[in-house]
């Protein structure tokens, strides 16, 4: 049955009480895209591309099978926490707090940061959440190109913090979807002339050889924000952020009382313990990215962009027809081409395994 949800007046009058009582600006938004990729090789999201070995499968079974569902999870995750304190070397005294994946903690730091007026800043392009929660959460946006080569304008930066005086700079390191780590010294010109919180969005740390957590002590406005989405627990939906307590106790006002599940608080710290799987899922990654971005930057008509990240970004003659020519070949990659001048003809491309890397190289090499 194919009923519609209108209440017997027509589709029209309800579509206008949509569009009178939702946001104009949620009104105006295009929704984040998550592509389908059924059957196909998936280079598009970042994922590590390996699945659990068959012992580490059982004990993540184990786990599952020991939670309690009838009950809530622990509201502060403690057993998580601890396992992301061990596993990554987090400072001791600095304060943590997790998120259902580090978008959540996009979105409840934002929120609490946006005053009336208060404004965000960040580089373009970068990571489309930052200024798709400044929407969200009713904050003023500014956004500063980076320069061709995708490096950060240091001084254009450094001018936009000091006119707008943002309560929040969001700076992708390395970024996405330009790969490139950005210049430390430009880095420490923002966090140095911002008057506000600057999150150094670590995503990708695991393939980045740089942090800025070991400089949180430096900089009482930094917050080291990081994911274990790109180091094969895409699923699990957990982020965390560091910075002082003073920050942390503020953002755990905002975040829901039972944000992180049963299941995701059980299985987190029997990953996290698997230090010699996760740090050959990295080594085996990192090298992979170099075998890509050499065979890419041979194809003819075709620029690799430096990478610190488990991506590639390549420039090539025809980006939404190299597209759909990977998809009819069984590959799925993002194309970035539209979403920003400077990324003209882009096509994103996630490190997959050396076969499904060598399956991307004969369907690129044939075209
Ligand atoms: N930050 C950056 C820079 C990202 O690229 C991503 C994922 N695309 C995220 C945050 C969000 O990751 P997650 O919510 O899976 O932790």
């Amino acid at each position: 049955m194919n009923r519609r949800f209108d209440g017997g007046t027509s589709g029209a009058a309800l579509a206008g009480i949509v569009a009178a009582v939702v946001r104009p600006e949620i009104l105006a938004l295009t929704k984040y895209a998550v592509a389908k990729a059924g059957g196909l090789i998936k280079l598009d999201a970042m994922e590590s591309p390996f699945p659990l070995p068959e012992p580490v499968r059982a004990k993540v079974a184990a786990a599952v099978a020991a939670v309690p569902v009838n009950r809530y999870p622990d509201g502060a995750a403690d057993a998580v926490k601890a396992a992301l304190r061990d596993a990554f070397d987090l400072p001791a005294t600095a304060g943590l707090i997790l998120g259902n994946g580090s978008d959540e903690l996009i979105a409840l730091i934002t929120m609490a940061l946006a005053r009336p007026g208060a404004t965000m800043i960040a580089p373009e392009p970068s990571f489309e959440m930052y200024r798709m929660n400044a929407i969200f959460s009713g904050m003023r946006y500014a956004g500063v190109p980076l320069r061709p080569d995708f490096s950060l304008d240091a001084e254009a930066m450094e001018a936009a913090v000091t006119h707008a005086r943002p309560a929040l700079v969001y700076l992708a390191y390395p970024n996405n979807p330009t790969g490139n780590l950005f210049d430390t010294s430009a880095m420490e010109r923002i966090l140095r002339a911002a008057p506000g919180l600057v999150v150094v969005d670590e995503a990708y740390h695991a393939f980045a050889g740089a942090s800025f957590l070991p400089r949180l002590h430096e900089f009482p406005n930094l917050l080291v924000l990081r994911t274990v989405s790109k180091i094969g627990m895409a699923g699990l939906r957990l982020g965390y952020a560091v910075a002082a307590p003073e920050w942390i106790a503020e953002f755990d006002k905002v975040r829901q009382p039972y944000n992180l599940n049963a299941l995701t608080q059980a299985v987190a710290p029997v990953l996290l313990a698997e230090q010699a799987m996760l740090a050959t899922w990295a080594t085996q990654l990192i090298s992979e990215r170099a075998r890509l971005e050499a065979a890419i930057a041979r194809l003819p008509g075709v620029v690799v962009f430096p990478t610190r990240t488990n991506f590639v970004l390549a420039r090539v003659p025809d980006a939404p027809r190299w597209f759909e020519a990977l998809r009819a070949a069984g590959i799925l990659v993002k194309n970035r081409h539209g979403v920003h001048p400077l990324l003209e003809h882009c096509l994103r491309i996630t490190v997959g395994t050396p076969a499904e890397n060598d399956a991307l190289l004969a369907a690129l090499a044939s075209l």
